[in-house]
């Protein structure tokens, strides 16, 4: 099964724009694409600033999949899909945001951009009911942190789900230099 190259091209650059903007280390995070009943994924440790058609694998709905070994949210992805109206999910590690989810439940942006957007970020703690929760609070929410770990974010295309990452990003990053300047 080939990847469309219309998929393959988006998931090549909001894979590159990730790396690029630090949002993952070079081997770290993930994302997809729905496609009718099964999606596009990344394979488990692909380097997402270099992506080609070999690393990302094809799951169906039924969890078989082609190509290489799929990330391992996979089932998390496909959770997302399953309750319906997305169809991009990305996966990131934004450094500052994660820093300010260890210590609190609900992020809440202090920036216009951040408010307009995202209105409130829900932090989902470790544990055996994480993927059910992230997915839960995707419903109603354009991203989601998980604590100390990173970022979940749904659109209708890989460019949506990077706005709400790196507009999660620029929002933390506020907050974490606005606490600063509160102890200076
Ligand atoms: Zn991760």
């Amino acid at each position: 099964m080939a990847i469309p190259p219309a998929v393959l091209r988006e998931m090549q650059e909001v894979g590159r724009d990730l790396y690029r903007l630090a949002l993952v280390t070079s081997h770290g995070g993930n994302l997809s694409v729905r496609d009718g009943h099964g999606m596009w994924i990344t394979g488990t440790g692909t380097m997402l600033g270099h992506l080609e058609a070999r690393h990302i694998s094809f799951v169906h709905a039924n969890g078989s999949h082609e190509g290489p070994p799929p990330s391992s949210d996979t089932v998390l992805h496909s959770t997302v899909y399953a309750l319906g109206g997305v169809d991009s999910v990305v996966h990131a590690h934004p450094r500052h945001a994660i820093a300010l989810s260890f210590d609190t439940d609900l992020f809440v942006p202090p920036d216009f951009e951040g408010q307009l957007h995202l209105q409130d970020v829900p932090v989902v703690p470790l544990g055996p009911t994480q993927v059910e929760q992230i997915t839960m609070a995707l419903q109603s929410r354009r991203v989601v942190l998980l604590r100390g770990h990173g970022a979940y974010a749904k659109g209708q295309t890989p460019w949506e789900a990077l706005h709400w990452v790196t507009a999660l990003e620029e929002s933390a990053h506020i907050a974490w230099l606005r606490g600063a300047g509160r102890q200076a």
